[in-house]
């Protein structure tokens, strides 16, 4: 099979030709349909996740079918459409484990980061950490809902999205187009912070009733403006600043949610936070059940991310595109 390799930090990826792995009691055979190119992948190459284990293949938006079962699988056969995700396994035994939180396992293991991943025409994955895709949903459009969707359902609904809500979303990329579409789907009124004027008519097709350039208007004086303030600032722009020009923009007892974030310190003025009771919070993706909530939501409100397909040969310059920060919708490799 061919797949795609990280083999250290700031190389590129390399092509290669590899044997299509067995399953072993417990796995899952892939074949992948299509797998997203998530910033995390950028991430990966620049060095910023020190426990990584190079050489890796990339990639954890990963749609396909099951090819075949090692033993005890239950739950599956071979056909079946499935997702893969972000989080490859855990522990199966700590209190966060046995309480359906995998996400938070000390033990966990990162798709992509730590085991193979989605850049391949096979991957090998855990029974458990594999979920069954709604009937109908297009797998290649599908892809992206496996991080990005799954971070942007997840985050908002940690942070405490309700139908009376006013959520903002900072960034309109992959996470957060999903993310504005999910909030305005719950119910919410929904805000949109981009950099320049250009993002607006973007974020008004998706729902947003409210959208602020922050390079021409404060952002956080836009959302107090905006009765009152957001009760939910969702940050999807790969910018801790940006999340911090946000901060006095939350109505009292509101909570900013990074699912965005850069590698530098998160600087924040405590005494708006302390005179409102503000909450920070981070969210990393999400458990196998909150993925399957982010599909069964997604099926029933017919969102599904604009994605552009590219070949599996085109992913390093894919990288390359989003490194230098070139637009364009969310990549998806697809496999024939
Ligand atoms: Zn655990
Ligand atoms: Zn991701």
């Amino acid at each position: 099979m061919r797949a795609a390799l990280a083999t250290g930090v700031n190389i590129p990826l390399s092509l290669v030709e590899r044997e299509i792995p067995e399953p072993g009691p417990g796995e899952v055979l892939v074949k992948i349909t299509a797998c997203g190119v998530c910033f995390t992948d950028l991430s990966l190459v620049r060095g910023h996740f020190p426990f990584a284990r190079f050489p890796v293949v990339p990639g954890h938006e990963i749609t396909g079918a099951v090819a075949a079962l090692g033993s005890g699988v239950p739950g599956l056969s071979v056909g079946d459409p499935v997702g893969a995700q972000f989080l490859y396994d855990s522990c199966g035994h700590c209190d966060y484990c046995v309480s359906g939180d995998q996400i938070l396992c000390p033990a966990k293991r990162i798709t992509g980061i730590v085991k193979d991943g989605g850049y391949a025409e096979y991957g090998l994955f855990k029974g458990g950490y594999v979920t069954p895709l709604p009937a109908g949903l297009d797998p290649v459009a599908a892809a992206p809902l496996m991080c990005a969707g799954l971070t942007a359902f997840n985050g908002l609904r940690r942070a405490g999205a309700t139908p009376s809500s006013r959520v903002a979303i900072i960034g309109a990329g992959g996470v957060g187009a999903l993310a504005i579409r999910f909030a305005v789907a719950m119910g919410a009124r929904v805000a949109v912070i981009g950099r320049s004027a250009g993002g607006e008519a973007n974020a008004k097709e998706l729902g947003a009733e409210l959208y602020v350039a922050s390079r021409d208007t404060d952002p956080a004086a836009a959302l107090k403006a905006w009765d009152g303030g957001a009760n939910v600032i969702l940050n999807s722009a790969p910018s801790n600043e940006a999340a911090a020009a946000t901060l006095t923009g939350l109505a009292p007892d509101g909570t900013l949610v990074l699912c965005g974030y850069d590698n530098t310190p998160l600087t924040l003025m405590a005494q708006p936070m302390v005179l409102n009771r503000l909450r920070v919070m981070a969210s990393p993706s999400g458990s196998p059940h909150d993925l399957r909530d982010t599909l069964a939501f997604s099926a029933q409100h017919d969102i599904l991310p604009r994605v552009t397909p590219i070949a599996l040969d085109d992913v390093p310059a894919a990288l390359d595109a989003m490194g230098s920060g070139s637009g364009g919708g969310r990549r998806v490799i697809t496999f024939a």
